[in-house]
C-alpha cells in the first residue's frame, strides 16, 4: 500500500523494518501539503525544517532501539495546542504572532512517543464554528467538494487527513468540533471522556467542556492515538487519576450480545433522508454482527442547544479576558489610554463570532440575569446527564447521526448564526454530559458527500466504542474511500 493511504499501523511497520525512514515519510507528507494546502487551506503554519529535525530524532530513536509503537509517523496538530517555538494562533488575529514558549501535554506526549509534527491546522477562531468560516486565517476547503465547507471548529485537521496530507492529526471537541468536521469530510474522529487527556496548554474556550481527541481514518488508528494523547496530569485540575488504558486491546472483540441505544429523539424532524438512511443502514449492518438496537429516549437532549449557548459562552466570556493586549499576542497600535488600548485592542484583535460569544457570556453572567440563564442551564445540564445515564442502563453504546445533513455550501449559513448552531445538535449533549462520543463514516448522500455516524458511550467506555467502531470499519469500506481529483 503506498504511503499516502497506509493506516498508522502499517507506516509503523515499515519504519520497524527500515522501508522507509521517518525523514521520507514526513517529507512525504510536507509534499503533499505543499501540493494541496494552496487549495484546501487546512495549515495555518508548517515548518519542513522542524518537522524534519523531529522526523531525524524518530529516526536516531529507531536506530538506537528506543522506539514506541508509532515512533517517527508524522502527525499534524490543531493550532490550539501550543507548541514550543511554534506560532500558536488558535485560529485569530490575537494570536496572529503568538509563538508559544511551551507545549501542551498532548504535543509532550505525542513528542515523547517520538511523532515528528508536520504543522499547525487551522481551525474556527478559537473553537467558536462548526464551519471553519470563523478562522482569522480563511475556510478550510472541503477535500471532496472545495465549494464545500470541512466543519469546524476542528476543520483543518479533518481536511487535511481526508486530502492524506497526513496520516492523522489531533482535535479539540467542545460541542462537537472533532465529531462534526470527522463526519464532513468522511474520516473517523473520537471525543474521549471530559478529564480522560489533560487540557493543559490547549487554549481554552469553554473549560468545562473541552477535550481533546485523535482524529484519523479509521477507528484503529484513533486507538493508538488515543493510547498516547491519555495520562494524568497534576497541571490540568481536572485530569483524571487513572491507570493507563491499552485502547487497542478490545478492537477485535465479536460484537455479538451487544445492545445498541437508538435515541428516538435524534431520528425525529430535521435530519436529512440520505443522512438517516444511511445511518438506518449502519444499523443493520451491526445487527448482521450480533448486536440488538434498544430504543431509548434522550428527552432533554432538545435542549442541548440552548443550554450549551448559555454555558459555552459564559466560560468564553471568562477564558477570553486573558486577552487584553497586555499579556499575549496583538495589541493595537494606537491608543489614548489603558481603557481605550483594552477597547481597541479587543475591538481589533476578535471577529465577530467570538465578540458574540463574548457578550452572550457577560450578559448570562450578570447581575439580574444569572439565576435566570446560567443557574437554569445548569440544571438542565444535569438532567441532560441523567437521560444518558438512565439510557445506559439498557444499552452498552448509543448510536445515532452525527450531524442533520452534511457539508454545506462555503457561506451558506454564516449569516445565521442559529442555523450555524443547529448543526452541533446530536453532539452536544455528550459534551454536556462529558460522555466520549464518536463519529465514524457510514455512506455517502446523493452528491457524493460522507455521511457520520455518530457513538456516544458512557463514561470511560473509549475502548468498546472503538470496538465497534473497527468491527463495523472491517465489515465496510466507507472510511477507506478517498476524494477523487486530488491525488
Ligand atoms: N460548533 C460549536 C461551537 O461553535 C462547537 C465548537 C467546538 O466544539 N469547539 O461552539
Amino acid at each position: 500500500m503506498s504511503l499516502t493511504d497506509a493506516p498508522l499501523a502499517a507506516l509503523a511497520a515499515q519504519l520497524a523494518d527500515k522501508t522507509v525512514s521517518s525523514r521520507e515519510l514526513t517529507q512525504h507528507f510536507l509534499d503533499r501539503i505543499a501540493a494541496l494546502n494552496p487549495t484546501i487551506n487546512a495549515f495555518v503554519t508548517v515548518d519542513p525544517g522542524k518537522s524534519l529535525a523531529e522526523a531525524a530524532a524518530a529516526d536516531a530513536a529507531r536506530a538506537a532501539g528506543t522506539a514506541g509503537p508509532l515512533t517517527g509517523v508524522p502527525i499534524a496538530h490543531k493550532d490550539i495546542f501550543c507548541t514550543d517555538g511554534w506560532r500558536t494562533t488558535c485560529g485569530s488575529k490575537m494570536l496572529a504572532n503568538f509563538v508559544a514558549p511551551y507545549d501542551a501535554h498532548v504535543i509532550q506526549q505525542f513528542k515523547a512517543a517520538g511523532l515528528p509534527s508536520l504543522g499547525k491546522t487551522n481551525m474556527d477562531e478559537f473553537a467558536m464554528g462548526s464551519s471553519n468560516e470563523t478562522s482569522f486565517f480563511g475556510p478550510v476547503k472541503n477535500p471532496w467538494d472545495t465549494t464545500r465547507v470541512p466543519g469546524g471548529s476542528s476543520g483543518g485537521a479533518a481536511a487535511c487527513i481526508a486530502a492524506r496530507m497526513a496520516p492523522a492529526a489531533t482535535g479539540t471537541d467542545t460541542g462537537g468540533s472533532i465529531r462534526q468536521p470527522a463526519a464532513f469530510a468522511g474520516i473517523t474522529g473520537l471525543k474521549p471522556t471530559y478529564g480522560l487527556v489533560s487540557r493543559y496548554g490547549m487554549i481554552a474556550f469553554a473549560s468545562s467542556l473541552d477535550q481533546a481527541g485523535p482524529m484519523a481514518r479509521s477507528a484503529e488508528d484513533c486507538a493508538l492515538l488515543l493510547n498516547v494523547m491519555t495520562g494524568f496530569d497534576t497541571r490540568d485540575s481536572t485530569s483524571l487519576e487513572r491507570e493507563k488504558e491499552d485502547y487497542v486491546r478490545d478492537l477485535d472483540k465479536p460484537l455479538a450480545g451487544l445492545r445498541i441505544g437508538l435515541p428516538k429523539e435524534f431520528f425525529a424532524e430535521g435530519l436529512n433522508a440520505d443522512v438517516a438512511a444511511a445511518v438506518e443502514a449502519a444499523v443493520a449492518e451491526l445487527k448482521k454482527l450480533g448486536a440488538t438496537p434498544v430504543e431509548v429516549s434522550l428527552a432533554n437532549a432538545g435542549l442541548a442547544i440552548p443550554v450549551y449557548y448559555v454555558l459555552a459562552p459564559a466560560e468564553a466570556s471568562s477564558n477570553l479576558s486573558r486577552f487584553d493586549g497586555v499579556r499575549y499576542g496583538y495589541r493595537a497600535p494606537e491608543y489614548a489610554d489603558l481603557n481605550d488600548m483594552y477597547a481597541k485592542t479587543r475591538a481589533q484583535g476578535f471577529g465577530a463570532e467570538v465578540k458574540r460569544r463574548i457578550l452572550i457570556g457577560a450578559y448570562v453572567l450578570s447581575h439580574g440575569y444569572y439565576d435566570a440563564y446560567y443557574l437554569q442551564a445548569q440544571k438542565i445540564r444535569r438532567l441532560i446527564a441523567h437521560d444518558f445515564a438512565e439510557a445506559f442502563k439498557v444499552c452498552d453504546v448509543i448510536l445515532g447521526p452525527t450531524a442533520p445533513g452534511t457539508a454545506f455550501k462555503l457561506g451558506e449559513k454564516s449569516d445565521d448564526p442559529v442555523e450555524m448552531y443547529l448543526n452541533d445538535l446530536y453532539t452536544i449533549p455528550a459534551n454536556l454530559a462529558g460522555l466520549p462520543g464518536m463519529s465514524l463514516p457510514c455512506g455517502f448522500d446523493s452528491r457524493g458527500l460522507p455521511i457520520g455516524l455518530q457513538l456516544v458511550g458512557n463514561y470511560f467506555s473509549e475502548a468498546k466504542m472503538l470496538n465497534v467502531a473497527h468491527q463495523y470499519q472491517r465489515a465496510t469500506d466507507w472510511h477507506v474511500r478517498r476524494p477523487e481529483g486530488l491525488s
